[in-house]
């Protein structure tokens, strides 16, 4: 895991997830949608600057969604 600074405030930036779902929000790129499910998704989790509050979404998979 890299150290990532906020573009705000250059604060300290975590790595979260949001307690709904396992480990991270599930999306999906419409243009996946099919009869039989939606191979184009990934889930994504906040990357939260604990000094200001800013909050980065991070997809997990992003190369599923193309
Ligand atoms: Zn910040």
């Amino acid at each position: 895991m890299t150290h990532k600074s906020c573009p705000k405030c250059e604060g300290e930036m975590i790595l979260c997830y949001v307690d709904q779902g396992s480990k991270g929000i599930l999306v999906k790129n419409a243009d996946g949608d099919k009869l039989f499910g939606n191979k184009k998704n990934t889930r994504i989790n906040p990357n939260i600057c604990a000094d200001c509050g800013w909050v980065e979404w991070y997809a997990v998979e992003p190369g599923n969604l193309k």
